[in-house]
């Protein structure tokens, strides 16, 4: 039984950190992780970086 206490305590932790997560994103502070692969817009003349946001799927575009 103190097995089942544990890992539902576990669970509660992750979601705590995961709700922590999600209020930052939704403040605009999001993490940013840029993908792979960059794209070079040629009609701009511009690298165009690509970043998703690990915690909530977002994504963005960067031109440089
Ligand atoms: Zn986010």
């Amino acid at each position: 039984m103190s097995n089942v206490v544990k890992l539902n305590s576990v669970r509660h932790a992750r979601l705590q950190d995961r709700a922590r997560g999600v209020t930052l994103c939704q403040s605009g502070f999001h993490k940013w992780k840029p993908l792979a692969g960059q794209r070079f817009d040629v009609r701009q003349g511009r690298l165009v970086t690509t970043e998703r946001c690990e915690r909530c799927g977002v994504e963005r575009t960067i031109l440089t």
